[in-house]
């Protein structure tokens, strides 16, 4: 890999660490032409695979963009953005999958979404549940309420 710093050809591996999760390697890195060091990650690629068949790498940013919108007008912040977008990989990747269909990325966003944001949370499942009628909005909210309900009573 070549130093981020000179684009010399060659580092030298001074450190590695297994991740917590143990689904990526952090290697520190030196540069032997201008000894600046640096860390790369290594993680299994994860593949999302499109309706159309396609596969594509996973990418935080298409998470962020398919939420963001479901966020119009709401609180939340692009740095509450990342991190969700953070929470949906740890999460798939924690499954030990190589690869998941595009629908699935969907779903995994619902919960995380969920905590950060009630209306948006439903904006977005409208969608991705495909949510056709005041009944399917209904349920969803009174599985809302019953939730913020249980939390209420557990402190
Ligand atoms: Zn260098």
């Amino acid at each position: 890999m070549h130093c981020p710093f000179c684009r010399h050809s060659d580092s030298r591996v001074v450190d590695s660490r297994t991740a917590e999760d143990g689904a990526s390697i952090r290697r520190r890195r030196q540069c032997p032409n201008c000894s600046r060091r640096f860390t790369t990650i290594e993680a299994t690629s994860l593949s999302v695979i499109k309706r159309s068949g396609v596969s594509e790498e996973f990418s935080r940013q298409k998470v962020v963009s398919g939420v963001r919108k479901a966020c119009q007008g709401r609180p939340v912040s692009e740095d509450d953005l990342a991190k969700l977008a953070q929470r949906v990989e740890e999460n798939i990747r924690s499954q030990g999958i190589a690869e998941i269909d595009a629908d699935e990325v969907g779903l995994a966003i619902l919960d995380p979404l969920r905590e950060l944001d009630q209306v948006a949370y439903l904006r977005f499942a409208s969608v991705y549940q495909g949510f056709d009628s005041l009944e399917d909005f209904e349920a969803a909210i009174s599985s809302l309420r019953a939730e913020r309900e249980n939390a209420r009573l557990e402190q």
